[in-house]
């Protein structure tokens, strides 16, 4: 028989102004004070109450999952139940876990890549109860050292489009990926032409019957084995395309079952069916286009415009992250084997699992002085900023004027805030000069300018 499987990723990027700690109102999304507010509305809510979340295969994004499971508790319960229900019934559930940060990996150092798996590992588990089994990674941007951390850490699944695997893959999988040190791991493959009919063609997906009849029986129908494997992003439905939620409920209850697909998720697949071929996979590819990461580094054609504002910005990041990695390491490899190891294990501290000090006395080799034990705390807090500020969707986009990279930069101001509150040593007029080099092409801004404005509450 032939399965089909629907992964939603789930996701919005924080959006609260760093320094106020609450969300700025958003003029596009009236009459919603919010797009959090506009698409829990349109998406997250309808989709959880028809417990379509039951169905698929999803990863939650945990910026989201926090807002959402402070603003609609029960939708976000709605979403935990789902994937307990599935564990019940088959051993294993159905949600993903993803990188913390939506950040870009293949652009990230080694050790952020592993900062980053590590705190959507423990954000999973805070959230679901669980180990994940498999993760999501942001924009499906990929390269050999990320499937290495992933692997390192017990996780056993990806998904990718075709086009990233070397030479042909013809259906959905699972792959084994052949790691160093013996290490491996599996990678599904999405079909394509199917997730970007349900993505972008509302012609098509106006009902869940007219879609099954015209592309997926006949000659795409249910007749063989394996699996067929979508993926999109989760506010396919009801957000990007009003109503499809009911679409969603149609296809996977009704309509794909009625012409032969038994619905499954990644999980259950993969426990069903290990990985017998193999593959590689191309370094820095990603989903969205055919540029790779380019896309967020120095810009790519798929934007228009002028894209020269990416690479200093970047570059302004990647300074002001060494920069502030020296001072951090500097203030606690004296009473800590591993300042890194410290930096993962805060992620506890920022889901309220544990308080700053209680966890600082568990870490620290000896006891610590008042004095050190703010600083190292205020020094981590920075650290968290330090991640956010590669939130992928900031260099996503075609100008540096928008909100999303304004967004990148006040993480940078408020990092830079706290490492000054704690060594008294500002980084903000290095920071302020490499951001000169980025320009807005439709205002003319330039990054500095923009600094300026986020650190006054202007977004
Ligand atoms: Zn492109």
């Amino acid at each position: 028989m032939r399965s089909f499987c629907i992964h939603g990723h789930f996701y919005q990027p924080p959006r609260e102004d760093p320094f106020a700690g609450v969300i700025p109102s958003e003029e596009g999304a009236k009459p919603f004070a919010n797009f959090n507010e506009k698409i829990n509305t349109e998406c997250y809510r309808p989709n959880a109450e028809l417990g379509n979340f039951e169905v698929l295969s999803f990863n939650l994004g945990p910026t989201l999952a926090a807002w959402l499971e402070g603003h609609d508790p029960p939708t976000y319960q709605r979403v935990v139940e789902a994937d307990r229900r599935n564990r019940a019934a088959h051993g294993v559930g159905n949600a993903l876990a993803q990188a913390h940060n939506h950040t870009i990996l293949p652009l990230a150092t080694r050790r952020d890549k592993e900062t980053q798996i590590i705190w959507g590992m423990a954000d999973f588990r805070h959230r679901f109860g669980r180990e994940p089994l498999g993760m999501w990674l942001p924009e499906m941007a990929v390269d050999q050292e990320t499937l290495e951390v992933l692997a390192s850490q017990g996780v056993a699944f990806t998904l990718l489009s075709p086009h990233q695997a070397r030479g042909q893959v013809d259906d959905a999988g699972p792959y084994r990926v052949r790691l160093p040190r013996g290490r491996e791991i599996a990678v599904f493959f999405r079909d394509e032409a199917l997730s970007n009919i349900l993505a972008f063609d509302p012609e098509l997906t106006n009902s869940a019957k007219d879609f099954v009849e015209n592309c997926l029986s006949g000659a795409h129908g249910p007749g063989g084995e394996g699996l067929r494997l979508v993926a999109t992003d989760g506010e396919t439905f009801g957000h990007h395309h009003r109503g499809r939620e009911r679409f969603l409920h149609d296809l996977v209850y009704e309509e794909a079952p009625r012409v032969g697909y038994e619905m499954t998720f990644l999980a259950r697949y993969l426990q069903e069916h290990p990985p017998v071929a193999e593959v590689e996979i191309m370094d820095g590819t990603s989903w969205s286009c055919g540029h790779g990461v380019a896309r967020w580094r120095e810009g790519c054609t798929c934007t228009p415009g002028e894209s020269r504002w990416k690479r200093p910005l970047r570059g302004a990041l990647d300074r002001l992250a060494q920069e502030m990695d020296a001072l951090y390491r500097d203030e606690v490899e004296r009473w800590v084997v591993d300042p890194w190891q410290l930096r993962d294990g805060y992620i506890r501290v920022v889901l309220g699992e544990m308080k700053g000090r209680a966890f600082l006395a568990q870490q620290a080799a000896g006891k610590l002085t008042e004095g050190e034990a703010r600083r190292t705390l205020t020094l981590l807090e920075a650290q968290y900023y330090r991640q956010a500020m590669y939130t992928s969707c900031g260099f996503f986009f075609e100008d540096l004027s928008r909100l999303e990279p304004r967004y990148l930069i006040a993480y940078a101001a408020k990092a830079i805030h706290l490492v000054k509150k704690a060594t008294r040593i500002s980084l903000e007029d290095g920071f302020k000069r490499d951001l000169r080099l980025a320009v807005s092409w439709i205002t003319d801004q330039t990054g500095e300018d923009i600094y300026d404005d986020v650190t006054q509450g202007r977004f």
